[in-house]
């Protein structure tokens, strides 16, 4: 009989997790990445205490820092005027509050770090170029097809992202929501000196919002501005070379100081965001030897900045449930219920994220009467708005 082994369909920040987790869980791997290679795609993404308190235990937290910057605080501001709004401390008083610092820094970054560890492990086998679908399963096995190969282990880890082949949850393919994202990576040399901070800036405007924060230890500025717009026709595809035009169109109406920041910026990448309704049980996540991880199982929009945190705390739980299990005589009986255990687990703190990050883009985006209710909230109780103790003080059972 040949070793047991998990499937991982996926070669993102969750599919690696996931192998990562797996490994240190005793589990041979076969990770299966449809990419030719693995490229430095993407810009920012800011990581909160449960995550990186979890690349920590790993042991990944001084590389982490290194590629990391430390915002000292999230800041609210109205688009309009420029003011600021609100103020939620960062820098320390995350790691004292929640045990752990919050992070900016870019996706490339990050996705080299958990590559590095993967192969570090020497858990994994990991094939590149490998579109990988679901050919079938059994009680025994689990078995993925490509073009040119197949492949069987005792459990797959669907871990292939929003437009992926093994999601089985779909009620039909994920919705436009609506919203453009622009993004642009700034040298830090063309910002302005005003807006060289240490901080994660969110300015808030009708129908619009705009995220600033340093990545790449300060060295380049993270922009992301998102608009209400119909998306371009091919929307499965994340770039599309963006018209500086259409967005400066766009921020009409913006303070000078945000406009200024938007010119900086050289080069646009324009980003259609899609979701899927949250989850409502715990088989949208697993069924028999089979489990969803990540975007593949809960995609949402990144109004609260939670994507690639959440997968990889789906990792880190998928460690915990499979934790010695592959030595196990009992193996082929106890797997499918620990798949079901650590959907379980992480089912309603994925769906809550979910739901959340639909409601602060209605939020984000208010016109009217209502974008002044709203900033004068802010302005009354903005750190206590701000700040989210349900999901900064998550803890994953390491
Ligand atoms: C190219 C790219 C750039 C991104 N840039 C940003 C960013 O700048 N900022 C941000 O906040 N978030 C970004 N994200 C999203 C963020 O990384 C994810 O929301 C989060 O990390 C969850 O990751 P995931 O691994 O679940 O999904 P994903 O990051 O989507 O990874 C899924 C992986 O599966 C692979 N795949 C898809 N189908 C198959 C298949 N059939 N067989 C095998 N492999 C398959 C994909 O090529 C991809 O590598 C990006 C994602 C991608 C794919």
């Amino acid at each position: 009989m040949t070793a047991p082994s998990v499937l991982v369909a996926g070669g993102g920040i969750g599919g690696l997790s996931a192998a990562l987790a797996l490994g240190r869980a005793g589990w041979p791997v076969q990770l299966f990445e449809k990419a030719q290679a693995f490229s430095e795609v993407g810009a920012g993404l800011q990581l909160g205490p449960p995550a990186v308190r979890i690349l920590q235990a790993w042991g990944l937290g001084r590389e982490l820092l290194q590629a990391a910057c430390l915002p000292q605080a999230l800041v609210c501001l109205c688009a309009l005027s420029g003011q600021e709004l609100a103020r939620l401390p960062l820098g320390q008083r995350a790691v004292s509050v929640y045990g752990a610092p919050y992070l900016t820094l870019h996706r490339a970054d990050l996705h080299s770090l958990l590559l590095g560890a993967v192969q570090a492990g020497g858990c994994t086998e990991l094939r590149l170029g490998c579109e990988a679908r679901l050919e079938g399963h059994s009680d025994h096995d689990v078995t993925l097809s490509w073009p040119g190969g197949s492949a069987s282990g005792q459990a797959l880890i669907g871990a292939d992202g929003l437009w992926g082949a093994t999601p089985w949850l779909t009620d039909g393919p994920p919705r436009a929501t609506g919203h453009l994202a622009y993004r642009s990576l700034i040298p830090i040399d063309a910002v302005a000196l005003a807006q060289r901070r240490m901080q994660v800036s969110v300015w808030l405007g009708p129908r619009l919002h705009v995220v600033a924060y340093p990545v790449r230890g300060g060295e380049c500025l993270n922009l992301v501005v998102i608009v209400q717009g119909q998306p371009p026709a091919d929307p499965q595809s994340w770039d599309h070379a963006a018209l500086g035009a259409d967005l400066q169109q766009a921020m009409q109406g913006a303070c000078t100081a945000l406009q200024d920041l938007v010119r900086a910026a050289g080069r646009w990448r324009l980003w259609t965001l899609f979701d899927r309704p949250p989850m409502r049980s715990a088989q949208d996540m697993a069924r028999g030897r089979m489990a969803l991880l990540g975007d593949a199982a809960h995609p949402m929009l990144p109004f609260l900045a939670q994507g690639a945190a959440m997968a990889i705390e789906d990792a880190a739980e998928l460690g915990r449930c499979l934790v010695g299990l592959a030595q196990r005589p009992d193996q082929p009986k106890a797997l499918p219920a620990a798949l079901l255990s650590y959907a379980q687990a992480r089912w309603p703190r994925a769906a809550r994220v979910q739901q959340r990050s639909r409601r602060n883009g209605q939020i984000f985006h208010l016109s009217g009467p209502l974008r002044l209710a709203r900033n004068a909230a802010l302005r009354l109780a903005g750190p206590r708005l701000m700040d989210l103790p349900w999901l900064y003080g998550h803890r994953v059972a390491l």
